[in-house]
């Protein structure tokens, strides 16, 4: 029997009649890499009290919750590295109303963590590599290290996550060629790959963007070269589109906001970590949360309201494949992933 669709409850709707049930939280813009698709190699982060406390950060994603948000995801920068951040892990997931608590990680601690956040309630978590190869792993994040990602993807699966997803950006001159061997490695695994057309968010300091990116089209074509991939029905409301390997438990998701725009099923706002509330990955639309969650006159009513006004501003659409248009300047780790 087909799955029924599931109720929206949510009171965020915005002009084009999307509903927002999905948020994308950043915890910090700090990370322990620097990968060069993300983040420029010196890169000066936000001071202190420029970012969201925790008990701000809880605050929004309560009050989200209260509108109707059933799903969150933390992001970053590189969530693990924000000081104390389990105790916040932890609170949401006792939030009552959030159906999935979803992490996105770089894997570099997860030997540590997989456990306590599987305890502490995260459903899923998606973990990014981009290289199976050590020398190449470092010279893409910059800094880190592959053997620690391999323990840390290998202590997820051990800790019983369900739906483990890796998440890869390709890059011509970069990883091009490693496609079919992370396809392989997930299979191996029996967890999920989602393949990610490199943003234009920001400008990469080491290479050419449109010397790099590389269409999600091409990257199926290789794979098809080895694996049979049959169309899911599954679709998500957002860029990823999810083919099953046949004959094998993995499925493989193509996340292309580059080369297509799927923006009319769009069901997500962000937040970053100072606290600007971004209605568009690709736009700069956004609103001051930070100055309202920090208005002492301001109560959970008042900013349920500036949530719901926001919901006006919401873009119809990004325009990353508009030579035309301005792109964002604010990089990834900024965005919140
Ligand atoms: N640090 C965590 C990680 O790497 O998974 C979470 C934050 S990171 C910004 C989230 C995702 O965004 C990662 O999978 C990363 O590969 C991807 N990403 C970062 N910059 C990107 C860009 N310019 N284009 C496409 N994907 C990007
Ligand atoms: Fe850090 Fe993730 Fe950006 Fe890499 S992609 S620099 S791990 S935030």
């Amino acid at each position: 029997m087909a799955d029924k669709p599931k109720q929206k409850t949510t009171k965020l709707i915005d002009k084009f009649g999307r509903h927002i049930d999905y948020i994308r939280l950043s915890v910090t813009d700090r990370c322990d890499f620097r990968c060069v698709y993300c983040m420029t190699e010196d890169m000066t982060f936000l001071p202190r009290k420029e970012i969201l406390t925790l008990e701000e950060l809880y605050r929004v994603a309560r009050v989200f919750t209260e509108l109707g948000v059933r799903k969150i995801r933390l992001t970053g920068g590189e969530p693990m590295v924000r000081s104390n951040v389990m105790s916040l892990v932890e609170k949401l997931g006792a939030l009552p109303g959030l159906e999935e608590l979803l992490l996105t990680t770089n894997g570099a601690q997860l030997e540590k963590y997989a456990g306590p956040l599987k305890a502490a309630g995260v459903n899923r978590i998606n973990i990014s590599i981009d290289s199976l190869d050590a020398q190449r792993f470092k010279r893409i994040s910059r800094v880190g290290k592959l053997d620690k990602v391999l323990a840390g993807i290998d202590a997820a699966n051990a800790a019983g996550f369900d739906r483990i997803k890796l998440n890869s950006v390709i890059m011509r001159g970069y990883n091009d060629d490693e496609v079919v061997s992370l396809a392989e490695y997930a299979i191996e695994r029996d967890i999920d790959i989602a393949f990610i057309e490199e943003m234009p968010l920001g400008e990469a300091s080491d290479h050419n963007r449109e010397d790099t990116t590389c269409s999600n089209a091409w990257v199926r074509k290789v794979i098809e070269e080895k694996f049979k991939l049959a169309d899911s029905t599954e679709t998500t409301a957002g860029p990823s589109r999810y083919v099953q390997v046949q004959g094998k438990k993995s499925r493989i998701a193509f996340i292309s906001p580059v080369t297509h725009n799927f923006c009319e099923d769009c069901n997500r706002v962000r937040v970053t970590v100072e606290g600007r509330l971004l209605l568009c990955l690709g736009n700069e639309h956004s609103i001051d949360l930070r100055a309202i969650l920090r208005d002492s006159q301001c109560s959970d009513d008042d900013l349920k309201q500036a949530l719901i006004d926001s919901m006006e501003i919401k873009p119809e659409r990004h325009y990353f494949f508009d030579k035309d248009h301005v792109q964002p300047v604010r990089l990834m780790n900024m965005t919140g992933g």
